[in-house]
């Protein structure tokens, strides 16, 4: 059998070209991307497009690429954590932030991750596959359905190295994009990575109006090789090479993200040499007090402790904000759904 075609993978020309393969006419290509982008999960539903075409895209292709599992809701904040299940019973895990200026996902781009980051929950067993582009945008239109309202802004900062699966998050972004789509601006889309040089600079060269957000986490090689062993293939250095040229070629100002651990990179010497390093970028550092998982021994720093790093960045002129915490009441830490789920799975 060969396998459906997801339509939220497809850009618009694509659902030109595959309505025309299947002997319609090049319009309906406008008005099938404009439901599939809906986040109509039922053919039956398209009303403007005739029975028997509705027929024929049944048998070959597929809207709706992933079920809800499971929904935390925080009752402070309205943060929504959501375990999704994929076709192929994969399950990843997204975020819903309800934020004053907007309703904000927070979205995988693969299935676990690879990068092996010591602190981090969602790569302990590795990567087991990409995410396709739909199914990256397919987390936006489950939660958009099931809050029933528009979400303004994408974080790529969930499950998954975002510059890793670089072809389709490149088609997630023209296809979230476009105006007959969901029309989210780039200016609204935040793309985090743990430093993929080469791809840095090839997303540079693009000019896309996204921000770049880098996990940083620490102000020197030797600290951050203990616990993120991409900095033995592209240091920091590198990649504040990289980020300025990303930079010059988009204006866009970098966000750096630094998570404190306990003891490990939240001194004031730790400060003041990131700051050293910081100082002619155009950024903003985004101090996170480190969520705790069982899977390591790393430990979040002391109120104190990121008062006080706060406050050496804010002396030197470093543009600097901590994370507030949402969604404390539903304390599962990033990557820590899809661990549990498959525990309960194993046990079964
Ligand atoms: N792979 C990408 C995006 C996913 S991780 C990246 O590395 O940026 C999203 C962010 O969460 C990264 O900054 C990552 O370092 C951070 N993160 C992962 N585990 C964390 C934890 N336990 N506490 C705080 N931040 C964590």
């Amino acid at each position: 059998m060969t396998e459906l075609i997801d339509l939220r993978s497809k850009t618009l020309e694509e659902i030109e070209a595959i309505v025309i393969e299947l002997g319609e006419k090049k319009f309906r290509g406008k008005q099938l991307f404009n439901w599939v982008h809906k986040g109509t999960e039922k053919f039956n539903d398209m009303n403007n497009i005739p029975k028997n075409f509705k027929k024929k895209l049944e048998e070959v292709s597929i809207l709706k690429n992933m079920d809800i599992l499971e929904v935390l809701r925080s009752k402070i904040d309205g943060t929504r954590k959501y375990l999704m299940i994929l076709n192929d019973n994969n399950v990843i895990e997204s975020v819903l932030m309800k934020y004053k200026h907007g309703n904000t996902i927070c979205v995988s781009t693969q299935v676990g991750c690879k990068m092996g980051c010591g602190f981090c929950a969602s790569t302990v067993d590795g990567v087991v596959r990409n995410l396709r582009a739909g199914e990256i945008l397919g987390q936006v239109l489950a939660v958009q359905n099931d809050i029933g309202e528009r979400i303004s802004n994408v974080v790529l900062m969930g499950s998954g190295e975002p510059l890793d699966n670089y072809d389709e998050v490149l088609k997630f972004l023209s296809i979230i994009n476009h105006p007959l789509g969901l029309n989210i601006s780039m200016r609204n889309i935040t793309l985090s990575t743990c430093g993929i040089v080469p791809k840095i600079i090839d997303l540079a060269e693009k000019k896309l109006q996204i921000t770049l957000a880098i996990s940083l986490h620490a102000s020197n090689d030797e600290i951050r090789n203990k616990f993120m062993p991409i900095n033995k293939v592209y240091n920091i250095n590198e990649i504040l090479e990289a980020c300025k040229k990303y930079i010059k070629n988009t204006n866009r100002r970098i966000t750096f993200e630094y998570a404190l651990i306990k003891g490990v990179n939240d001194k004031t010497e730790h400060a003041l040499e990131l700051a050293k390093k910081l100082k002619d970028i155009l950024c903003h550092v985004n101090l996170i007090p480190l969520n705790e998982v069982n899977e390591s021994a790393f430990e979040t720093s002391k109120e104190s402790n990121i008062k006080e790093f706060k406050k050496i960045l804010d002396g030197e002129r470093i543009h600097v904000t901590v994370r507030r915490e949402l969604g404390s009441d539903i304390d599962a830490a990033c990557g820590q759904l899809r661990k549990n789920y498959l525990k309960r799975e194993h046990e079964q």
